[in-house]
């Protein structure tokens, strides 16, 4: 989280939470992993004991100041449990993306993609227009991609979603047409909530060979998505030509209106992101 949050909206926040209230701290003690904490820029008056309420000066019970960011903290932490990140992407954020190798070299394209990231979550508004991410394999883009959605969650207290578009998904649809499946007749529930969900990262797109019903499916997803004006995140190893193939340029022409383009080539990314 940026200062940009705060030029852009011209109040004075906070240079650590960018004015959210809660950062993630990543640091990992004896028996704790990284969490969710409240910023030292909230007041706190109760201890941070529920119900959060402390005696002021006149000995008047008070509802404390931290009690709403306490609440956003539960809620936020709930949106990450729901997320369906890779254990590896959950946490992830801004800082983590490396602009420069270990050795100091600079990463080719990180700082670009890097500023893009930074606008996007220090924006004053929530996007609606999200990113397509493409270039070969290894360059950090699901991480990116990741670290997008984690940010906007974070920021907004809104939840986001990362699905893999493995066989295993369209799998996963095909179940709802089946009698025996316990998803049987689930189609549109579950096609519906991606369609809802406010953030969505669409990670390796184009690598399901395309069954006219798979791409009709993705199809239908994208171009709900572009009508609602979701923000969404889309990840692909392949070359734009084959991703304009798929479904006769329909799915393409839709991406292109609701993403910005953004090419991550390299050969070293992988190396310096981990
Ligand atoms: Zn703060
Ligand atoms: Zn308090």
């Amino acid at each position: 989280m940026t200062q940009s949050i705060a030029a852009a909206s011209g109040r004075t926040a906070c240079t650590k939470c960018g004015g959210v209230g809660i950062f993630y701290d990543p640091r990992v003690e004896v028996g704790r992993y990284g969490q969710l904490q409240l910023c030292g820029c909230i007041e706190c008056r109760c201890g941070g004991q529920a119900p959060y309420r402390y005696w002021d000066d006149d000995s008047r019970s008070q509802w404390c100041h931290c009690r709403s960011y306490r609440r956003k903290m539960t809620e936020t932490n709930r949106l990450f449990r729901q997320a369906d990140m890779p254990e590896r992407y959950k946490w992830k954020f801004i800082d983590d993306f490396h602009i420069v190798a270990p050795d100091g070299t600079p990463i080719k394209l990180a700082d670009t993609v890097h500023r893009y990231i930074e606008t996007l979550i220090g924006a004053e508004a929530e996007p609606r227009r999200g990113c397509l991410l493409y270039g070969n394999p290894g360059t950090g883009k699901t991480l990116l991609g990741c670290i997008a959605i984690n940010e906007l969650m974070l920021r907004w207290t809104k939840p986001g979603r990362y699905l893999s578009l493995s066989l295993k998904y369209f799998q996963k649809l095909r179940d709802t047409y089946s009698e025996d499946s316990v998803r049987y007749g689930q189609t549109w529930q579950i096609l519906e909530e991606l369609c809802n969900m406010p953030y969505l990262i669409l990670d390796d797109f184009g690598i399901q060979r395309g069954t006219e019903w798979e791409m009709e499916m993705l199809y239908d997803l994208v171009d709900a998505r572009y009508g609602d004006e979701r923000f969404t995140v889309v990840t692909t190893n392949k070359p734009l030509e084959e991703i304009k193939a798929l479904s006769h340029g329909r799915i393409y022409s839709r991406l292109v209106e609701m993403c910005q383009l953004i090419p991550m080539d390299g050969p070293d990314y992988r190396l310096h992101q981990q």
